[in-house]
């Protein structure tokens, strides 16, 4: 039962939006509101909104509700910022135009494009976006910009930030800013400014104060997705920019994206990489600060036990295994459009970095298997780590950075970090070029001892990442309910009140992603951990990342693989527990058309999943569990006896389509229909597509 205000605002809004795209049920909302963080909240309504007049009506009744509303993509990202125990409004179907203009240097994105579409669309004209986080071929535009997510290659040039050419939002109350329409400007200048007047001293007060301003330039000078973006208070002067750039990174927060403009930038023809040993983590992270000034597309370094975790690649070469434990890796890429500058630019990096003695040769490569693999065990890794995980544990990527030229003692005192609280199947890997590193571990939520251990691994690496070398806690994965309980420590309280007065400048009732980014709980980090049962061999290693959705056939029909995963755990728990036989009973009454019936069993899901799961299969052995013993018997005799099952159906079909020809497509329709009707389902309904039997083949000839 929907609390007062809740069952009013489905009421209203079921009136100019399909009520079918108004979810309620519980494992509608359960199976839509999860994301690939490990936190979990469940909400109370879902509504898959399909245009922007949706949206500002969502919004308006919302607030005059008192209502709180998140919004979301493709549900990728990793910090708890794209989920709600209210109302989650999904703009991804329904948002997918794109505009290439201004001779290609310009393209207009909806929200719910996946980023890698984007890049199709471009791919034609030798241009790509910006950002290039490595879930691009999941992760959607409004997630992208709202993230300001980035990857190997776009650094702090070319992420959101730097792209973005132009925006448009709805605000809190159903105001619209469109920063690329004249008329829109000066409309909303005109009607908010007490919002400009905000903003404009917020820039002057931060124009005003050195230590401040400076702090500010600093922190951005690595990547930094803690809290807003208020460099764009330093960077720009006219409120209008300045609110287009704090959109970035903004985590839905502080308004609704539309969509967005980005500049279009080259994706180079020509490519080659190599995988540099070096003796050690210093060697290789001096390496990276030399690396630095010259003409590399990307650094990646990954330590030890990364290279372990691929070693028994078939591709992996034979010294992997006996690389010493203080080895380290740089890959490092090289793009141009002419190969002839490509080479070049391959002997300039040689000669950058040849005074750091390596572990071994080193050379270029182009060759498909080659690069391939070198790739492959960069980016294998996160789904090495979250498939060699146990049962009911979380896979936990962190994301920090530090100034580069302390990025080696960063990484070993990360990997005492590590030691310490025994998490010791981490694996440290990331953009050195950017002082950006990841490191992925198993994480075991289910007991009070081991959220404690990740509360003081957390609470430490605070202090190690803040205090020690003044990094960033969160460098493109966003704040989120992670990293909120820390972006004062990160920030410092006077960095830390601008935010606030950001976040009640756009959202004076907190009604918009309330507890992301801002959250004075100083453990929101520990709660809403997300459960993550034990339920099937081929599934147990999901980590919910969403990345099969986008080659699912039922996907928008009904469920995805990732969320076909989630209910499957949920009624695993929940028949575990024994703790809410009601939610149970509501979940199985439409878990057979929406897990089982809808799904096509292809496998196409397995291709792009990290962990190879086919949810397909999956799903087949759920049908057989699912059936009951008259059924499983019925199957095992027409099993054994095709031939006069196809031979009755076809004297079957024929008969029906001989009623057919003498009763007309009317008459038949309405028999049909009453047949079905009066034996309560038990005829199956007759449809005029419906085949003809066909005649026997002849197998003897
Ligand atoms: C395996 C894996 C690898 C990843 N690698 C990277 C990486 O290399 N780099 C990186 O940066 N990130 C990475 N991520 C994190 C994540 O994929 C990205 O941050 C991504 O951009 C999120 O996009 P999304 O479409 O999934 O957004 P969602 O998760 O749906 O939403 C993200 C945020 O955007 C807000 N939002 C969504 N749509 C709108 C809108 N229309 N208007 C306003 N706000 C909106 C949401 O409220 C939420 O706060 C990775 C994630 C996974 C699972
Ligand atoms: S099935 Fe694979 S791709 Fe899909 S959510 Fe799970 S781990 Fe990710």
């Amino acid at each position: 039962m929907l609390a007062p205000s809740y069952q009013k605002l489905k009421d209203i809004l079921s009136v100019s939006i399909d009520p079918k795209r108004i979810l309620t049920n519980p494992l509608q909302t359960l199976a839509y509101g999860t994301d690939a963080s490990f936190y979990r909240l469940i909400p109370k309504i879902v509504i898959l909104a399909h245009n922007e007049t949706e949206v500002i009506e969502i919004i308006k009744q919302a607030k005059l509700l008192d209502i709180a509303l998140t919004f979301r993509a493709a549900g990728t990202s990793l910090s708890g910022q794209a989920i709600t125990d209210s109302v989650l409004v999904v703009a991804t179907h329904g948002w997918k135009n794109q505009e290439l203009f201004d001779n290609n240097q310009k393209i207009k994105l909806e929200p719910g494009i996946i980023g890698a579409r984007a890049n199709i669309f471009l791919a034609p004209h030798g241009l790509k976006i910006g950002p290039d986080p490595a879930s691009i071929g999941a992760c959607m535009i409004g997630g992208i910009v709202a993230n300001n997510a980035s990857g190997m290659c776009c650094g702090t040039a070319q992420n959101s930030y730097q792209t973005i050419a132009d925006i448009r939002i709805v605000l809190h109350d159903g105001t619209i800013l469109d920063t690329a329409d004249a008329q829109s400007i000066t409309a909303f200048k005109k009607n908010q400014t007490a919002l400009i007047q905000e903003i404009e001293s917020l820039r002057d007060e931060i124009k005003g104060n050195e230590t401040l301003y400076n702090q500010i330039k600093n922190k951005f000078k690595i990547k930094n997705t803690t809290g807003y973006s208020i460099n764009a208070l330093v960077d720009y002067q006219e409120p209008i920019d300045i609110i287009k750039h704090l959109m970035v990174g903004s985590e839905g927060t502080l308004a609704f994206i539309s969509n967005v403009t980005f500049k279009t930038v080259i994706d180079e023809k020509y490519k080659s990489c190599s995988l540099i040993f070096f003796n050690t983590i210093q060697d290789a992270c001096n390496a990276t600060i030399l690396l630095k000034s010259s003409p590399v597309a990307a650094v990646e370094l990954l330590d030890r036990e990364s290279i372990r975790s691929v070693e028994n690649d078939d591709d992996a070469p034979d010294y992997f295994k006996t690389l010493p434990e203080s080895a380290c890796a740089l890959l490092v890429e090289c793009r141009d459009n002419d190969l002839v500058v490509l080479k070049q630019k391959q002997e300039q990096i040689r000669l950058q970095i040849q005074s750091i003695p390596t572990y071994t040769e080193y050379k270029f490569t182009s060759d498909p298997k080659q690069y391939y693999f070198n790739w492959k065990a960069r980016k294998g890794l996160l789904p090495t780590v979250g498939g060699l995980r146990k049962n009911g544990t979380t896979v936990i990527i962190e994301d920090v950075a530090f100034p580069l030229p302390q990025l080696a003692d960063a990484c070993l005192e990360l990997k005492d970090l590590f030691k310490k609280y025994e998490y010791h199947d981490a694996v440290l890997f990331g953009h050195a070029l950017e002082g950006n590193l990841h490191f992925v571990f198993s994480q075991d939520f289910s007991n009070q001892a081991e959220v404690d251990r990740y509360e003081k691994l957390m609470s430490e690496l605070a202090v190690l990442v803040v205090d020690r070398f003044n990094g960033s806690l969160k460098a493109e994965h966003g704040t989120g309910r992670n990293m909120a309980p820390f972006v004062e420590k990160e920030w410092g309280s006077t960095a830390y009140e601008i935010m606030k007065r950001i976040k009640n400048i756009f959202d004076p009732n907190n009604k918009i992603n309330p507890d992301v980014l801002i959250n004075p709980d100083p453990k929101a980090h520990l709660k809403n951990l997300k459960p993550l049962p034990e339920c099937n061999d081929i599934v147990d290693k999901c980590m919910e990342c969403g990345f099969c959705e986008p080659h699912c056939v039922s996907e928008g029909l009904t469920l995805s693989p990732r969320q076909r995963i989630v209910i499957a755990r949920e009624i695993s728990r929940l028949e575990e527990s024994k703790d809410d036989p009601q939610r149970l009973a509501d979940i199985r009454k439409d878990v057979t058309y929406q897990l089982d019936e809808t799904c096509a069993t292809d496998g196409l899901c397995a291709l792009a999943c990290p962990v190879h799961i086919d949810t397909g299969k999956f799903v087949k052995t759920w049908r057989a569990k699912e059936l009951d013993s008259g059924n499983k018997k019925m199957a095992a005799y027409i099993g054994s006896h095709m031939a006069g099952t196809t031979s009755i159906l076809r004297f079957g079909l024929k008969i029906v389509s001989f009623f057919h020809a003498i009763l007309g497509t009317s008459v038949m329709t309405a028999l049909s229909n009453l047949s079905h009707f009066i034996t309560f389902g038990k005829i199956p309904k007759w449809i005029p597509e419906m085949p003809k039997g066909a005649d026997k083949i002849n197998t003897k000839n």
